[in-house]
């Protein structure tokens, strides 16, 4: 089998993505699954669908444009700003948008009307991030421009936490945006659908004792894949932490226990220098490196340590002397880990197949459960 590669376990996805459906739901929330860091991969995020998902999330139109070329016909929804330059395809490839800019509100409804269509708003709402939002005060000022827009409908408000700052919502955030969604639909007689609490970052808080109020929905991308909260680290209950395994190939063991002294600018003179050190671990060296993912961000397996990566090389200390030239080696990933695998061109991505996802090879051979695409 290729490597590098990035083994998917699809059953795994599922059930993390059911899991945290249901712990939700009882909460009263509902779960847009977040593709972005899987680059759009559609048989993941049928997985996620399979889970109970109740539509999809992106950040970027190409990753929507595979969803959509792999036949998946759910909502999705634009979760960063579009661009203006993208507006045309937004309104063609996404119900809904998470909006900030006027401009930009304008230009989606111009296109909409193009196409004979209403393309969906939610206003996002600045609440410290300090990312993306428009400012609390200026909620009913927008949301009058929208209305006064055609081509477009406010389908409802969200926030953002923890992407920039690192800082969790806490339980006033959400109770001020439960506040705001009250206030417009008072102040213009309209109903939001949809009132989104934010990311993987809230989960501690939904999860918590306080109410949920007006929020209705999340935005969850590495809670569902990684089984993890994003700023505790903590293991989510019930969940798969290893939906993702990294692979790669050992290809040098053993040479570092004989050190030249690198500094001797004589070669002939520093070939005698060799000499060996007395060691109980091995340097390994594998073939994969910064290009392939984030060399930091992997969680090294037993017995070994993390010495250092280049673009192309990675460096481990392994307890373990018997590992061989052409052995493989397997990691777990952190999120920014596996969405540069995900992107990279060299990995390999190798699902392990749930027979209801699309596109996954139903075949009979004897990797029936495995399907490359
Ligand atoms: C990336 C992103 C998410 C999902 O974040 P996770 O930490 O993966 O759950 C949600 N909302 C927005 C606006 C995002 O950019």
């Amino acid at each position: 089998m290729n490597s590098p590669r990035l083994e998917v376990d699809l059953r795994k996805i599922s059930h993390n993505t059911r899991t945290i459906v249901g712990r939700l739901q009882r909460r009263g929330i509902r779960v847009s699954a977040v593709t972005k860091a899987v680059c759009g991969h559609p048989a993941i995020a049928q997985a996620m669908l399979n889970g109970g998902a109740a539509g999809l999330a992106e950040a970027r139109l190409s990753n929507v444009k595979r969803l959509r070329r792999a036949g998946i016909t759910c909502p999705v929804t634009m979760i960063r700003t579009p661009m203006l330059s993208q507006v045309e395809e937004v309104v063609q490839l996404c119900e809904t948008s998470y909006n900030t800019e006027v401009s930009v509100i304008s230009a989606l409804g111009a296109a909409a009307l193009r196409h004979n269509k209403v393309h969906g708003i939610i206003l996002m709402i600045e609440m410290g991030d300090m990312r993306e939002g428009i400012l609390p005060q200026n909620t009913r000022h927008m949301v009058r421009r929208i209305m006064d827009t055609p081509g477009v409908a406010l389908k409802g408000i969200g926030a953002n936490f923890a992407c920039l700052n690192g800082i969790a919502p806490t339980d006033i955030n959400m109770r001020t945006l439960s506040f705001l969604a009250n206030d417009i639909e008072c102040q213009f007689r309209l109903l939001l659908q949809t009132v989104s609490g934010g990311n993987s970052a809230n989960l501690t808080w939904a999860f918590g004792p306080h109410a949920t109020g007006r929020i209705n929905d999340l935005r969850l991308g590495e809670a569902i894949l990684l089984g993890v909260d994003p700023i505790t680290g903590a293991h989510i209950d019930g969940t798969y932490r290893d939906a993702f395994t990294l692979v790669a190939e050992v290809i040098e063991t053993d040479a570092k226990s004989l050190r030249p002294l690198l500094r001797c600018a004589d070669q002939t003179i520093a070939k005698n220098l060799f000499f060996p050190v007395i060691s109980k671990t091995t340097r390994i060296v594998l073939a994969i490196g910064e290009q392939d993912t984030d060399a930091a961000g992997l969680s090294m397996p037993a017995n070994t340590k993390f010495v250092g990566a280049t673009s192309d090389h990675l460096i481990l200390e392994a307890k373990d002397v018997t590992l061989l030239t052409g052995s493989e080696i397997r990691f777990q990933l952190g999120y920014g880990a596996l969405m540069h695998a995900m992107a990279a061109p060299d990995v390999e991505t190798i699902l392990r197949s749930d027979r209801s996802a699309p596109n996954a090879h139903d075949a009979h051979g004897p990797d029936k459960h495995l399907a490359s695409v």
